[in-house]
Parts: structure tokens; C-alpha cells; sequence
């Protein structure tokens, strides 16, 4: 017999108790120096992650939601630009282009990577097309050297969501290198998350740089004086602080992510499909998602035995009521619309251990052999 256990989808208080007094100090330092917005950790943190994407400029902001909205203003894509991106990712992608003023433009995905189907994006391109926002989803990224030329050839700007893929690579590449900007998030739950929300842009363009520092801050130039007017979007010094203390232990946790992927992998590759590391790439596993005909079911069955799985996501944009106003439909993405059908996401967090993963392997196995 099998011994019970319960395993959550994500485990936050298990990774803060292993660097609990790190991050303890962080926190009471910006206290005792009480600068609280911006300043010198932010300087910190921003320069330190820099480092690690590998790009010129990185800019601390409230979100990765606000990342995305702040580049894409700062484009100057507006009313009536078209934006391509894809309908299988979190609805704060098409916020950022609707919040704009500009037009979601969708394009189907490569079944088995999850992330936009290359082959598909220059039939979606038309006149009023000024960027493409590929998703970096689950921790893969999307192909960036096509997705590059593509742009160049029809003069596109290029903008990743990068808000999954932290220290993700593509042939050694990093997002935001062979793009205008990447945005990340430091949502909790993310690869690099914060203790509340936090995001940032990573770019090499000096251009883009400077104005984003000034749009995240009411658009100053300095103290009194508004070149323009901007949004209140800056990151806070805590969070800062604790991304500084986080970020020293990252390549580590991805390594644990990718440990546990290649565990996982052994035990279910004859069962279902498990996720594609295509040649060249590094996966940082954010999400670990599996695909099975059988999704409900075994979603229904793990609960039972309280295992908690994700879904990411049930419902693809194009089908969601907020854009109803699009007038897309069931079967416009099919390949989107099946994926969201059968895709159940896994617990994968670097602090789970291999006698619980065992553990859900087993469970799966007995459900599906079982049906
Ligand atoms: C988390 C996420 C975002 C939004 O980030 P927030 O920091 O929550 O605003 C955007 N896009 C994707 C793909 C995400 O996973």
C-alpha cells in the first residue's frame, strides 16, 4: 500500500525557510534605511540582473504586466497598430496591446513546444502590423532567430514575454538580445518571484531604455520637471532587495527544476506526452506540462489523492469573454484550442522531492492503465 501524502502545486514557504535569515536581513536593511521607492537597491538589483540576462539595460517596474504595457508605449504603438502574439498565453499579454490602444493580432501554435508557430506569422502580418510579442511559455523560448528575420524583413519591432522564462536560452541566447526588449515577472510564484508584484524590462536600446525610466515614473526627467506623462509603475526597494537575495540562488533552483524534469520524464515518457526540450534551447521548466486525452480525468483523480495540478491555460483568449467583441471562434486555433483541452501542468517547484514525484507518477500511472 501507498503512503498518503499531500503535495501542493507550488511550495513558497519551503524555499523562503531555506534562506529565511538572507532574506530576513534584506528586509529589515531597506527598513532601517527607509528608501523605500526606486534608489539604490533597485540601482542594484536592476544592474545585477542585467548581468544575468546579459543585456545593456534592465528597468525595475511594478509588474510584468506593466513591463510589457511601458515597452510597447514606449514604441509608440498606439491607436489602431496591429500587435501579433498568441491566444494560449496569460491575458496580461493582449492587456498590454489593448491598453494601448492597439489591435491583438493572433497566430496559432507549434503543437509541441507550446509557443507561436513561426511558420504561421508572416500570413498574419498586414499593413497596420508594428510588432511581434512572442511568449516564452512555460520556460521555453519561442524561436527567436526566425522570429527575428521575420521582423526585419517587414521593419517589426519585437518585444518577448519573457514573464516564464527566466534565465531561459535560445542557442546561448538570452531573451531580450535578439529583440527590442524582453519583460519578465517577479509575480511569487514565478521562477525569480518577489514577495508581492515586480517586473522589469530587459533591453539593449538605449532609446528604449531612457524612456521606459522616465514612463515608469510619472514620465520626470527629474524631481519637478514632466517631459511627458507617464504611469505609476516603479518597483519598490523590499522587492528589490529580496530579488537581490533570490537571484544569487536561481541557476541553482533551475538546475532542481530541470533535475526533477529529467525524473519525471523516466517515469511517464511511456505512459503521455511529456514536455519537449527542442535542440539548442534550455527549458527553465516554470510550468512542467504533460498532455493526455484523458486531462480531465486524471486533473479529478489527483485531486482526489491531494495532488494539485495547474491548467495553463483552459481557456484560450480568443474565447474569452472579455473578447468577445473580436469575434473569433471556436476552431479559428486549433491547435491552441486542442492544447487547452489536454494539457495538465505538474508540480515542479526546485524544493519538491523525488519520493513525491514518485509518488504522482505512480497516481497518473494508476489512472491511466487503469481507464
Ligand atoms: C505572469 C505573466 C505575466 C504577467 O506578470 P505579472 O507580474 O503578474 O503582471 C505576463 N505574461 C505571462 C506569460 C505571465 O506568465
Amino acid at each position: 500500500m501507498m503512503i498518503e501524502m499531500k503535495i501542493p502545486f507550488v511550495d513558497l514557504n519551503a524555499q523562503y525557510q531555506n534562506i529565511k535569515p538572507e532574506i530576513d536581513a534584506a528586509i529589515q536593511s531597506v527598513l532601517d534605511n527607509t528608501s523605500f521607492i526606486l534608489g539604490a537597491t533597485v540601482n542594484s538589483f536592476e544592474q545585477a540582473f542585467a548581468k544575468f540576462c546579459g543585456t545593456k539595460h534592465v528597468i525595475g517596474v511594478n509588474s510584468g504586466t506593466d513591463a510589457l504595457t511601458l515597452v510597447l508605449n514606449a514604441m509608440g504603438i498606439g491607436a489602431g497598430d496591429e500587435v501579433i502574439t498568441v491566444p494560449n498565453t496569460f491575458i496580461a499579454t493582449t492587456e498590454a496591446i489593448t491598453r494601448n490602444g492597439a489591435i491583438p493580432v493572433f497566430v496559432d501554435i507549434d503543437s509541441k513546444t507550446f509557443n507561436i508557430d513561426v511558420t504561421k506569422i508572416e500570413t498574419a502580418i498586414t499593413p497596420k502590423t508594428k510588432a511581434i510579442l512572442p511568449v516564452h511559455l512555460y520556460g521555453q523560448m519561442a524561436d527567436m532567430k526566425k522570429i527575428s528575420e521575420i521582423a526585419k524583413k517587414h521593419n517589426l519591432r519585437v518585444l518577448e514575454d519573457a514573464c516564464q522564462a527566466h534565465g531561459a536560452k535560445d542557442n546561448d541566447v538570452s531573451p531580450g538580445v535578439l529583440s527590442d526588449a524582453a519583460c519578465y515577472s517577479f509575480y511569487p510564484g514565478k521562477n525569480l518571484g518577489a514577495y508581492g508584484d515586480a517586473g522589469c524590462v530587459a533591453t539593449n536600446s538605449d532609446e528604449l531604455a531612457e524612456e521606459i525610466r522616465k514612463l515608469r515614473n510619472h514620465g520626470r526627467d527629474e524631481k519637478h520637471i514632466h517631459a511627458e506623462e507617464g504611469f505609476n509603475s516603479r518597483m519598490d526597494a523590499l522587492q528589490a532587495a529580496i530579488l537581490l537575495e533570490k537571484l544569487k540562488h536561481l541557476n541553482d533552483w533551475i538546475e532542481k527544476r530541470r533535475e526533477n524534469v529529467r525524473f519525471y520524464n523516466k517515469l511517464l515518457d511511456e505512459t503521455l506526452a511529456t514536455p519537449l526540450e527542442k535542440d539548442g534551447k534550455k527549458h527553465v521548466y516554470h510550468l512542467y506540462v504533460i498532455r493526455t486525452r484523458k486531462r480531465d480525468l486524471l486533473q479529478k483523480l489527483l485531486k482526489e489523492s491531494d495532488i494539485s495540478c495547474g491548467i495553463h491555460y483552459p481557456l484560450p483568449l480568443h474565447l474569452q469573454p472579455a473578447y468577445k467583441y473580436m469575434n473569433l471562434k471556436k476552431g479559428d486555433f486549433p491547435e491552441t484550442e486542442k492544447a487547452a483541452d489536454e494539457i495538465l501542468s505538474l508540480p515542479i517547484y526546485p524544493e519538491l522531492e523525488k519520493e513525491k514525484i514518485k509518488y504522482v507518477c505512480e497516481k497518473i500511472k494508476s489512472v491511466l492503465n487503469f481507464e
